[in-house]
């Protein structure tokens, strides 16, 4: 009579169980539920940069600017027939710049000087470099340094002070890539991305006809959450065999390819068709059916190397569009396809691995 009763009891949470597992499996898959997905156009930011307006005025357009490092204090300690010389800079930037500071001094026929090595400003920091000029003849030290009293007692304590101040300037300054514009030289505005109002989200495209159907979904899964924790031990079995059943293709799994198997996965999506050898030499891995080059990164936050370097093989291909497919994209690729077009007509389609799954390849 017991064991009946276990029987029933397992039987009954075991169905339980695979009822909360297909209500589970019935959430969007896309939002995961959620609703909305982070926007396409704006990279989830809610912020897109506008390219019209003229060149940057901060680089003139170059992209490339000088850094400004400002020289602060300067204190000397002359001793010993030599000149120490501590230089205080501040690099104004907000990058990291490179250069070299020379401290001079005048004496009535020789100017000598002291340049330090190749020195690293970093951003918006001050820091203190020393140079020591040396090889100075005992006749012109003597004309340019003084003894003075600083204290008393029997000898009276002295020091020697410089009596002329060192001129101070800087060569070798690097062009760092200029800030204001992130080197496209392009005057760009940042402004709410239209598409998803600034929000940074945009409705679900595979289930926002249901946009009601949201919170009731969601709420399903909250409660039946709660009972596929009771049912745990039934579950595992079952939701292994429904996911087995159910389950699409998902990112993590595409993730494990090797390299090909990714390419022909991305290709066949796309109904494409793979490189010639010497295409793939360039950097073009295929084709699509319409024969623009494609590039595959079986990569997440690919960046804007990766573009600029794709934007070059399509110039060496002679072709002005093509589409770049990665798992994910930062918002530094999102300027480097800005750049290309702007610079060289090239269009670069951004297509994720998630629109490839979903089935949909035209988004930005
Ligand atoms: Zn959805
Ligand atoms: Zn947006
Ligand atoms: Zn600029």
């Amino acid at each position: 009579m017991k064991s009946k009763l276990l029987i029933v009891t397992f039987i009954v949470v075991l169905v339980c169980s695979a009822f909360c597992v297909s209500l589970t499996n019935a959430l969007c898959p896309t939002c995961n539920g959620r609703g909305e997905i982070p926007c396409p156009v704006c990279d989830g930011t809610g912020k897109v940069l506008l390219d019209e307006g003229g060149a940057c005025e901060r680089c003139s357009g170059y992209g490339t600017l000088t850094p400004t490092i400002s020289i602060g204090s300067v204190t000397t300690q002359p001793s010993n027939g030599e000149i120490p010389v501590q230089i205080r800079l501040v690099n104004e930037e907000t990058a990291a710049a490179f250069g070299k500071v020379t401290a001079e001094v005048q004496a009535d026929s020789v100017t000598y000087s002291a340049t330090s090595p190749r020195t690293n400003f970093p951003p918006q920091e001050t820091i203190a470099v020393s140079v020591t000029i040396t090889g100075i003849s005992s006749a012109d030290y003597d004309k340019l340094v003084e003894t003075v009293i600083i204290g008393g007692g029997d000898p009276p304590s002295t020091a020697e002070k410089l009596r002329v101040t060192p001129q101070i300037s800087l060569s070798e300054v690097e062009d760092i890539d200029c800030p204001y514009c992130d080197g496209t030289g392009l005057s760009s505005l940042q402004v709410d991305c239209s598409r998803c109002g600034g929000t940074g989200w945009i409705d679900c495209p595979t289930c926002s006809s249901t946009t009601t159907g949201q919170d009731e979904e969601l709420d399903i899964s909250g409660t039946t959450y709660g009972v596929a924790a009771v049912a745990v031990i039934a579950g595992v079995a079952i939701a292994a065999f429904v996911v087995l059943k159910k389950r699409t293709v998902k990112e993590e799994d595409l993730k494990k390819l090797t390299p090909t198997d990714f390419q022909n996965w991305v290709l066949k999506r796309l109904n494409g068709k793979p490189a010639s050898t010497s295409d793939a030499r360039m950097g073009i891995d295929g084709y699509t059916l319409d024969g623009q080059p494609v590039s595959i990164k079986q990569a997440d936050n690919v960046d804007r190397n990766v573009i600029e370097n794709f934007a070059a093989a399509m110039g060496r291909h002679k072709s002005k569009s093509g589409t770049l497919v990665a798992f994910s994209f930062n918002n530094d690729a999102i300027r480097g396809r800005i750049r290309a077009k702007l610079n060289y007509g090239i269009d670069i389609q951004m297509v994720t691995v998630g629109e490839l799954i979903e089935g949909r390849t035209s988004t930005i």
